[in-house]
C-alpha cells in the first residue's frame, strides 16, 4: 500500500506545481502577455471552485446515504447558469461598472453605500463561510487519515489540518495580495485554479471508470448492481428535492468565492456565454459516476465511511497510483476552494472593518497615500491568516466528526441570506437599505438560532435543554421548531424560515421606508444597468445624474458656491427645484467652473468620464476631487512657502550685497589709512637717514628734526583720529551731557584751533552766545575746532574772515567763511573719511575731520550738514532738538 510518507510527498510535489503554475501565471500577466490566460475556458475551469471537497468526496457519501438527492447540488447551478444567464449578466455589468470587489461591496454600493451593510454582509459571510472552510480542512485530513499508517496516526488529524491552514494562508496571501486593486485578476491564483480544476475532474472520471469497467465489468453489469443496490430503492422526498436545488441555486449567486471568480474576475462579460453550457457540462461530468462509485463502495466496503469510497475504492484494489490521483483531486477541491474563499473573505474584512476602523481611528490628520497603500495590504494580509485561523477553529471545536455535507449545507443556508436584499437590488427600485438591513438581521438570527449554532455539536453551543423545549421554556423558539414546524427536515426547516423572514422584513421595510438621494441614485444605475451603458450618452441624461455632478462639484468648489452653479443653471432652464437638465450647454458651463479650480485638462477628463458612462465610480471622481482639494491646498501652501523664501532670499542679497560694500569700503579704508601713514613715515625715515649721515650744518640739523617732529605730529594726529573715528562708529565712548553756554564752547574751540588769530577775522556775537545748552562740551567744543581749523586751512583770500552765527529759532551754529567754497555736488562726499577736494598734501590734512564731525553730532543727537549756496562755505550744527527750547527760552542776559 502507498505509504504515508510518500503520499504527503506527493502533496508536497503537487503543491509545489501549483506555486510554479501561479508564478508562470503571474510573470505571463506581468508582462502584459495574458491573452490566453484571460480566454473563457480558464473562467469556465475557475468556476469549477464551486466542486470542493464536499463535491469531490461528499457527493459519494451523500449518494451513499441518500441517493440521488446528491444530485441536487449540481442541478441549482446548473439550472442558474443555463436559465439564468442574463441574471448573471445583469450581476457581471453592475459589477464591472460599479467596480464592485465582493459580494458585500455589492450589497453596501446598491443601497447607497451603507457601511453598516457592508459590515453585515461581512459578518454573514464570515460567520457563513468558516464552516465550509473547516470541512476543506477537515476533507484534507480525513483523506490522508485513509492512507495514515501507524507514522500517520502519530500525526493526528489536527495537526494536518493545522498546517494544510498553513501553507494554504501563505499561498493565498503570495498570490492573493499581490496588488491593492481588488479589481485586478489575480491570475496566478486563477491559473492554479483551473489546474486543480483538470486535476479534481480527471481524478474522478478516472476512478469512476476504473469502477465501471475494472471493478463492476462494465456499464451493463453496473447499470444491473445499481438496479440491486439500497440507492435504487430510496423513494426522494420532493420537498427536499425543490428545496435543495433551490438552496444551491441561489448559494452559486450568494457564496462569496463564486461571486469572486463569477463577477470580480470575470475579465469579459462574453465569456459567460461559454460557460453558461459548459460549467454545466464540467457539473455532469463532475457527477457522472458518482452513484456508481457510491453502490460500488458499498458493495465491497459496507464499513468503510462512504465520504472516502473515492480514495478507498482505489487502495483497496491496490491500484495506489491512482489513489494518489485521488487524493490530489480532493486535495485540489480543497485547496482551491479556500484559497478563493479566504481572498473574497480577506477583501471583505479588509474594506468592510478594517480599513474603516483604521481611517475612523486616525481621522485627524491627513492622510498619505503610501500609508493607506501598505496599511490596506496588511489588513488583508492579516485577514486572510485571521479567516483561515477560524476555520481551523471551527474544525478543532466541532470535532471534526459530522458528515461532510451537513457541514457545506449549513454554510449554503448562512450565505443564501444575501439572497432577497441582492435580487431585490437589482430588480427592484423600491428596495431601501432599511429594508436590506433588516431582511439580513433578520435572516441571519434565525439562520445562527435554528442552524449554525447547533452545527457546532450537540450541547455545545445550545444547551440540550433548549434544544428540546426552546430558550426559557418558549416552545416556538425551539432552534429546529421554530413557530411548532416540529417534523421538518432540519436543513430546510432552517433555510425556509430564515429566507421567509428574511425576504418578508425586506420587503416590508422597504416599502415602509423613503430611500435616500444616494440610494435612489444607486438603486436606478443597478436596476438599469443595461439602459445605462447600452444607450447613447450613458445615464448622463437622466435627473439622478445632476446629483451625481452636483455631489462632485460639491467637493471641489465648495457646497455654498456648487449649490448655487446648479440653481442658477436651473432657474436659466426654467425649472423649478434646485438641479438643472443635463444639457450639453449645462455641462460645458459646469466644466468651466470646475476648470477653474482644477484646471482644465482635469476637469474636461473628470465631466467627460461623467457624461460618457464610463465605468467610474462617484467615488472614483470623489477621490479625484479630495486629492485635487488637497493638492491645490498644498501648492497654496506651497506658494506661500516659496513667496516667504523669496523674501527671505531679497533680504539675504541685500545683505550680501551690503557686505560686499562695507568690504570694498574697508579695502578702500585699509589701503588709504597705509596711505595716510606711509607717506609721513617716508618722510621721517628719509630725514632721519640723513641726520644719521651727519655732517650737516647745524641749521639744517635743527630743521630736519623739526620736519620729523612735524610729521610724527601729523601722524599721531592722524592716528588719535582713526581711534576717534572707530570708538564713535562702534557707538562706544562716554558722552558726558552738561549744562554750558555756547559762547564758553566757542571759545574754547577757538583757543584750540587759533593759536594765533592773526590770519582769520572771527566774526561773532557774544550777545546771542550766552544760550545755555545742554550737551558733552568736550564733544562739542572738538566739532567746533574740526570746522575753524578747516576755514583757517582753506581760506586763502586776502583778508578771511570766519563768522560764527546761532540761530534760536534752529537751534543751529552756523560757520560761515568767506574762502573759495565747496561745489554744490561734493556737499555730501566730504563727510565722507579720506575725501578731500583739491590737492591733498596742501593742507595737510588727512580727509577724516568731517567724518568725525558727523559721528560726533549722531552721537549728540544733532547733525552737521554742509549748506550750498555763492561765496564761502557754510556748515551748520544743529543741535538735539529737545534742547533748544530750553536754551532759547533762557533770557539773554543770563
Ligand atoms: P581735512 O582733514 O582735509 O580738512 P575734512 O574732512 O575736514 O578733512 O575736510 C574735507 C575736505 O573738505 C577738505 O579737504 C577740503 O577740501 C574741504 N573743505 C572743508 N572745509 C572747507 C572750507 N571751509 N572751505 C573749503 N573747503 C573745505
Amino acid at each position: 500500500m502507498l505509504g504515508f510518507n510518500a503520499l504527503v510527498t506527493i502533496a508536497l510535489l503537487y503543491v509545489a506545481f501549483l506555486f510554479g503554475v501561479a508564478f508562470a501565471a503571474e510573470r505571463r500577466a506581468a508582462r502584459g502577455r495574458d491573452g490566453w490566460l484571460r480566454s473563457p475556458w480558464i473562467y469556465t475551469l475557475s468556476l469549477s471552485i464551486y466542486c470542493t471537497a464536499w463535491t469531490f468526496y461528499g457527493a459519494v457519501g451523500y449518494a451513499a446515504r441518500s441517493g440521488l438527492e446528491y444530485l441536487t447540488i449540481y442541478l441549482g447551478p446548473s439550472l442558474v447558469m443555463l436559465g439564468w444567464w442574463w441574471l448573471l449578466r445583469k450581476l457581471v455589468r453592475v459589477g464591472r461598472a460599479q467596480r464592485i470587489t465582493s459580494i458585500a461591496d455589492l450589497i453596501s454600493s446598491r443601497y447607497g453605500k451603507s457601511t453598516l451593510l457592508g459590515v453585515i454582509v461581512t459578518l454573514l459571510a464570515v460567520i457563513g463561510v468558516t464552516p465550509y472552510i473547516a470541512l476543506q480542512l477537515q476533507s484534507i485530513a480525513q483523506s490522508l487519515d485513509v492512507f495514515a499508517g501507524p507514522e500517520g496516526a502519530a500525526l493526528g488529524g489536527s495537526s494536518v489540518a493545522l498546517w494544510s491552514a498553513i501553507g494554504l494562508a501563505l499561498f493565498t496571501i503570495l498570490f492573493g495580495t499581490r496588488n491593492l486593486d481588488a479589481n485586478e485578476r489575480h491570475h496566478g491564483i486563477v491559473m492554479a485554479i483551473a489546474v486543480e480544476a483538470v486535476v479534481k475532474l480527471g481524478a474522478l472520471l478516472a476512478v469512476g471508470v476504473f469502477v465501471v469497467w475494472d471493478l463492476g465489468g462494465g456499464p451493463a453489469q453496473m447499470l444491473a448492481r445499481i438496479d440491486a443496490s439500497p440507492i435504487a430503492a430510496w423513494d426522494q422526498q420532493s420537498g427536499r428535492w425543490i428545496g435543495f436545488t433551490l438552496l444551491s441555486a441561489a448559494a452559486l449567486l450568494c457564496l462569496p468565492r463564486m461571486f469572486q471568480v463569477l463577477v470580480v474576475e470575470n475579465a469579459d462579460e462574453a465569456h459567460l456565454g461559454t460557460a453558461s453550457w459548459a460549467f454545466p457540462l464540467y457539473l455532469a461530468l463532475m457527477s457522472l459516476f458518482v452513484v456508481p462509485i457510491a453502490v460500488m463502495g458499498l458493495e465491497r466496503l459496507p464499513e468503510g465511511n462512504p465520504d472516502m469510497f473515492v480514495l478507498t475504492l482505489p487502495l483497496d484494489a491496490g491500484r495506489d497510483g491512482l489513489a494518489a490521483w485521488a487524493f490530489l483531486g480532493g486535495f485540489s477541491s480543497a485547496a482551491s476552494m479556500v484559497m478563493v474563499a479566504t481572498i473574497a473573505l480577506a477583501t471583505m474584512v479588509s474594506n468592510h472593518i478594517v480599513v474603516p476602523l483604521w481611517l475612523y481611528a486616525r481621522s485627524q490628520g491627513a492622510v498619505m497615500s503610501g500609508d493607506v497603500r501598505a496599511m490596506v495590504l496588511t489588513s488583508r494580509r492579516l485577514s486572510i491568516l485571521g479567516v483561515l485561523g477560524l476555520g481551523y477553529l471551527y474544525f478543532r471545536l466541532s470535532g471534526g466528526g459530522a458528515a461532510l455535507a451537513s457541514i457545506g449545507l449549513v454554510a449554503f443556508v448562512g450565505v443564501v441570506q444575501v439572497l432577497p436584499a441582492m435580487l431585490g437590488g437589482l430588480f427592484w427600485r423600491g428596495a431601501t437599505r432599511s429594508g436590506a438591513a433588516a431582511g439580513l438581521v433578520l435572516g441571519f438570527a434565525v439562520w445562527l438560532w435554528a442552524m449554525f449554532l447547533p452545527s457546532v455539536g450537540d450541547g455545545t453551543a445550545i444547551p440540550a435543554s433548549v434544544m428540546a423545549q426552546g430558550p426559557f421554556g418558549l416552545g416556538w423558539l425551539r432552534p429546529q421548531a421554530l413557530f411548532w414546524t416540529g417534523g421538518l427536515d432540519p436543513v430546510l426547516h432552517a433555510a425556509m424560515w430564515s429566507l421567509t423572514l428574511n425576504a418578508a422584513a425586506f420587503v416590508a421595510v422597504s416599502l415602509a421606508s423613503f430611500p435616500g438621494p444616494v440610494e435612489r441614485l444607486q438603486g436606478a444605475q443597478f436596476v438599469g444597468v443595461f439602459d445605462v451603458s447600452g444607450g447613447p450618452g450613458g445615464w448622463s441624461r437622466g435627473a439622478a445624474d445632476a446629483e451625481t455632478l452636483l455631489v462632485m462639484a460639491q467637493r471641489i468648489i465648495g457646497a455654498a458656491e456648487a449649490q448655487a452653479l446648479f440653481a442658477r443653471a436651473a432657474a436659466a432652464q426654467g425649472r423649478a427645484g434646485a438641479l438643472p437638465e443635463v444639457t450639453p450647454n449645462f455641462i460645458r458651463a459646469l466644466e468651466r467652473d470646475l476648470a477653474g479650480s482644477v484646471g482644465a485638462a482635469t476637469a474636461h477628463a473628470m465631466i467627460g468620464q461623467m457624461t460618457e458612462g464610463v465605468s467610474v465610480t462617484v467615488e472614483d471622481l470623489i477621490a479625484v476631487a479630495d486629492e485635487t482639494a488637497q493638492i491645490v491646498e498644498y501648492s497654496g501652501r506651497l506658494e506661500q512657502k516659496s513667496a516667504e523664501l523669496e523674501r527671505t532670499a531679497g533680504a539675504l542679497r541685500e545683505a550680501n550685497a551690503k557686505l560686499t560694500a562695507l568690504s570694498v569700503q574697508k579695502d578702500g579704508f585699509l589701503s588709504q589709512v597705509s596711505h595716510e601713514l606711509r607717506t609721513p613715515m617716508t618722510s621721517i625715515r628719509a630725514f632721519a637717514e640723513i641726520l644719521r649721515e651727519g655732517g650737516l650744518e647745524p641749521r639744517d640739523q635743527a630743521r630736519f628734526a623739526a620736519i620729523i617732529g612735524d610729521e610724527a605730529g601729523r601722524l599721531t594726529r592722524l592716528l588719535d583720529d582713526l581711534l576717534d573715528l572707530s570708538v564713535l562708529e562702534a557707538g562706544q565712548g562716554r558722552i558726558d551731557l552738561r549744562r554750558v553756554r555756547l559762547g564758553e564752547v566757542i571759545d574754547r574751540a577757538v583757543a584750540a584751533a587759533l593759536p594765533d588769530p592773526g590770519g582769520l577775522r572771527l566774526l561773532r556775537d557774544p550777545q546771542a552766545e550766552t544760550v545755555e545748552i545742554e550737551t558733552d562740551p568736550d564733544r562739542l567744543a572738538q566739532v567746533f575746532i574740526n570746522l575753524i581749523a578747516n576755514a583757517r586751512k582753506y581760506c586763502d583770500t586776502g583778508r578771511p574772515e570766519l563768522r560764527i552765527l546761532w540761530h534760536p529759532e534752529l537751534g543751529a551754529v552756523d560757520f560761515i567763511d568767506n574762502g573759495p567754497g565747496i561745489p554744490a555736488d561734493h556737499g555730501r562726499v566730504i563727510f565722507e573719511k579720506f575725501s578731500r577736494l583739491g590737492d591733498p598734501g596742501r593742507a595737510g590734512g588727512a580727509g577724516l575731520g568731517l567724518a568725525i564731525c558727523r559721528e560726533i553730532m549722531t552721537r549728540l543727537g544733532g547733525a552737521v550738514r554742509f549748506l550750498p549756496g555763492p561765496g564761502g562755505a557754510t556748515f551748520r550744527v544743529e543741535l538735539p532738538r529737545a534742547v533748544s527750547p530750553l536754551a532759547i527760552d533762557q533770557p539773554a542776559a543770563v
